[in-house]
């Protein structure tokens, strides 16, 4: 893992020192360069912290590694280059947004996600900027190399102490309310993960295929209520293509004992040309519990570690 951590950081490296090197060559036209993040979940607060910004062209990109953002050339306006003739031209160079600005309209689950609950907690009390995490140090090997600050650096160890006292007792008291489906479902839109469309599509899917159940070649009818169908659109290759759940269901050809007496099932069928397999978790009751897409490996690996065969497709069908 620390192999490919620093394979992938040095080639990220080099990339961005290309980058900078060809925008210092073009300073004539080049007024600097723009951090650009990768603006999804898996990015750190110090990047959320430098999005957007504007840097001069001999400054270098202070990443850290494992950083995916990438320093994007920003032109000068059209004055600088043409004179007097470019004063008229409307300025078309994306705006200059703060980090701080975009990191303040993500929804709240996740900005707690990136900062983690305690600084999120001094955050929401207006106590904590974005800007205040940013760290940078010099390293040996690195350079200018930026970093998350702890909350203790920035506040001190007595005021952190108190705050992640609190996210702590805060977390407490959430345990035990476990988060519905249909909860889980409405969170992922609001994080941006699954779109409302999305969503609607599956229930429409649902209302018309699925909620009378659907029958496995055994004849047995596995029951899908709504809070299954949110467990089930889960994994993006079932909520581009909702209808796969009820194909799965209807292609069953294996189906085998698991713990807690649930039972798992295999299915294959086609779509087009291509062949897919999906394995299904059913509950005691034939409830389903989970769907997703795997591929022959994983079919492998599944029933090496799965229960008897309880029931198998016989090759004449
Ligand atoms: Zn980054």
């Amino acid at each position: 893992m620390r192999a490919l951590t620093i394979s992938r950081t040095e080639v990220l490296r080099s990339y961005r020192t290309a980058s900078l090197r060809s925008y210092q060559a073009n300073s004539d036209i080049m007024e600097g360069w723009v951090w650009h993040g990768a603006r999804d979940s898996r990015e750190c607060a110090f990047c959320w912290s430098q999005e957007w910004s504007l840097h001069g062209l001999i400054e270098p990109f202070a990443s850290h590694p494992r950083c995916r953002c990438s320093p994007i050339g920003r032109t000068v306006g059209w004055e600088a280059i043409l004179g007097e003739k470019g004063r008229g031209i409307p300025d078309t160079r994306p705006k200059i947004e703060k980090g701080e600005d975009l990191f303040e309209q993500l929804p709240d689950e996740r900005k707690r996600a990136i900062l983690g609950p305690a600084k999120f907690a001094v955050y929401q009390n207006g106590e904590l900027k974005l800007e205040d995490v940013a760290g940078f140090r010099r390293d040996k090997k690195w350079g200018l190399v930026g970093y998350e600050r702890s909350l203790r650096d920035i506040l001190g160890p007595k005021e952190a102490k108190k705050w992640m006292e609190k996210a702590l007792n805060q977390g407490a008291s959430n345990v035990g309310k476990a988060e519905s489906p249909r909860d889980r479902i409405e969170r992922l839109i609001r994080e941006g993960k699954v779109t409302q469309d999305v969503v609607n599509e599956a229930e429409r899917l649902w209302r018309e295929r699925l909620r009378e159940g659907v029958r496995m070649p055994n004849g047995e009818v596995v029951k899908i209520a709504l809070d299954d169908l949110y467990h089930a659109i889960v994994d993006p290759r079932i909520w581009r293509h909702p209808d796969r759940i009820e194909r799965a269901i209807a292609n069953v050809f294996e189906i085998r004992a698991s713990h807690s007496q649930r039972r798992q099932a295999y299915s294959r069928w086609l779509e087009g040309a291509t062949g897919q397999l999906a394995a299904l978790v059913l509950e005691k009751d034939n409830r389903l519990w989970s769907v997703h897409l795997i591929d022959e490996r994983r079919l492998q690996r599944y029933t090496k570690k799965a229960g008897e065969v309880l029931w198998r497709q016989s090759e004449q069908q």
